[in-house]
């Protein structure tokens, strides 16, 4: 079966890695065992997670924007860190140009609840990091090193235990299309005005339908121009501002 991926110009081959096999995922850097995406010609492969990632997420670490899948990042130092994990990364990466947002695919596809035998009670995952919550001296309860307090952790669905650890330390699982993103969209300003004027929504000249045909490509287009606006009018307030006072300046 053949496949098209975004960030490769051949066509894919779904492939089974056999045992004793070796290929390293274009998208996270990390080695591949189960199935994965692969062009011969040029030794590109991709876990199949990896290549079926969603253009874009709603991840609830970042309710503010979407989240866009971009093949390379998007600095000029050519590497991110991870907002999850903290670990850096060259390869794919879910952002948020506008915040600085940066995730690895498996960090946005954690399962938002695991269990560890080291601990007798379910651990769910946990945005809030230390730095916003103001512990920042905390050690995973796992590998006993300081937890970072910049990045996500996994603690015990009981507060009463005070039981936190590292993302990585709680589990390897991916969870591969957990945010999809198919529901219309109720955060995303309505350019159409007959859409909030009740006297229209009974009418049969004001009903629009619902934004639920859009392809991925159309829908990140949709994303990346609201980006790029939100973007703009940014740089207009910013340059108003400095406009201003350079004008109040005595
Ligand atoms: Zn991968
Ligand atoms: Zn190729
Ligand atoms: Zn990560
Ligand atoms: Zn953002
Ligand atoms: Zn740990
Ligand atoms: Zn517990």
């Amino acid at each position: 079966m053949e496949y098209k991926h975004f960030s490769h110009e051949h066509t894919l081959n779904l492939y089974r890695v056999q045992a004793g096999q070796q290929f390293r995922c274009h998208g996270c850097q990390k080695m591949c065992n189960d199935s994965i995406y692969a062009c011969w010609r040029c030794n590109f492969f991709l876990h199949e997670h990896c290549g079926n990632a969603n253009r874009y997420v709603k991840h609830p670490s970042h309710r503010l924007h979407p989240l866009v899948l971009v093949p390379s990042p998007t600095y000029c130092s050519g590497s991110f860190l991870c907002n999850g994990c903290g670990a850096p990364g060259n390869a794919f990466s879910y952002c948020c140009p506008l915040c600085e947002v940066d995730l690895h695919v498996h960090c946005a596809y954690l399962p938002p609840n695991v269990n560890h035998k080291v601990h007798q009670h379910e651990l769910i995952i946990n945005f809030t990091t230390g730095e916003q919550a103001g512990n920042l001296d905390q050690h995973c309860k796992i590998c006993t090193k300081q937890l970072n307090s910049k990045n996500w952790s996994y603690i015990c669905s009981r507060g009463e235990c005070d039981f936190r650890v590292h993302t990585y330390c709680a589990t390897s699982e991916v969870k591969p299309g957990l945010y999809q993103d198919d529901e219309p969209d109720t955060q995303i300003p309505t350019q159409n005005p007959a859409a909030s004027n009740p006297n229209t929504s009974t009418g049969a000249c004001g009903n629009q339908p619902q934004k639920t045909g859009l392809t991925p490509e159309e829908a990140l287009a949709e994303v990346m121009q609201m980006q790029l606006q939100m973007q703009m009018a940014q740089d207009f307030a910013q340059m108003m501002a400095s406009f201003n006072l350079s004008h109040l300046a005595p």
